[in-house]
């Protein structure tokens, strides 16, 4: 891994400040916070660096200058507040998750719900299984501000980009912030399509097959990279064994 000069990171680490700042505020305009509720953290590209928000202010109305600058051995680098109260948490998944670069936890109403009935949400819904997987996994209750709830989450991220906190929130994982972001709208917006369908009657899922058969044809769209007749796009389902 190359290191990056004091200048390179210091750059690194205002650039994900100011996105940081710009994700907060999309956070607060889907509603999936309120108050001074939800947390969010993206490492500084190849370092052992991450900025965290701070504890006890309102995401949508951050500054740069409000945010926490940390190590992985949980050391303030940068930085006048005090980090969320979840850093045991953030460091237990950065520290035990390699894949994971950003982190986005939200207190969304519907989650909540589907967390207090202990679903894991099932692959019901064709975008669960695009998006998420074949379940939203729930991670099992520990009080926050605990080691213990980073334990929790990271068994339950083990195989997904997005979960349940039981009697918490939604914590969801990516690439960068705006994806890990997007993974927790996913999550409120399926629960509440799934849990509204079961007010009103048994819900189904989708057959193991049918499942195979979405994940055969998102792959084959992903490889047809010119689309220029229908013909095209038969040929690529066509080499799945589908049409
Ligand atoms: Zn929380």
């Amino acid at each position: 891994m190359r290191r990056l000069s004091q200048k390179e990171t210091e750059k690194k680490v205002l650039e994900i400040k100011r996105e940081i700042v710009r994700v907060g505020k999309l956070m607060h305009e889907h509603t999936l916070v309120s108050g001074t509720g939800g947390t969010m953290a993206s490492r500084v590209p190849n370092s052992k660096l991450f900025v965290i928000t701070p504890s006890g202010f309102n995401k949508g109305r951050l500054s740069p200058e409000h945010l926490v600058v940390m190590n992985l051995k949980g050391e303030v680098v940068e930085g006048n507040y005090k980090p969320s109260i979840e850093i045991f948490a953030f460091l237990e998944i950065f520290n035990n998750l390699s894949r994971v670069k950003a982190i986005v936890h939200t207190h969304s109403s519907m989650a909540i719900a589907a967390g207090l009935l202990r679903i894991e949400v099932p692959p019901a819904i064709v975008k669960t299984v695009i998006e998420i997987g074949s379940k939203i996994p729930l991670a099992r209750y520990a009080c926050p501000g605990t080691k213990q709830l980073g334990k929790n989450l990271v068994e339950a991220l083990k195989d997904s980009n997005a979960v349940l906190m039981e009697r918490h929130g939604v914590l969801a994982v990516g690439q960068d912030l705006e994806t890990a972001l997007n993974k927790a709208i996913i999550v409120e917006e399926l629960c509440t399509q799934y849990l509204t369908a079961r007010l009103f009657g048994e819900v189904t899922n989708l057959s193991k097959e049918e499942m195979s058969e979405v994940y055969d044809v998102i792959k084959a769209w992903g490889e047809l990279k010119k689309f220029r007749s229908i013909q095209d796009w038969e040929k690529t389902l066509s080499r799945y064994g589908r049409s």
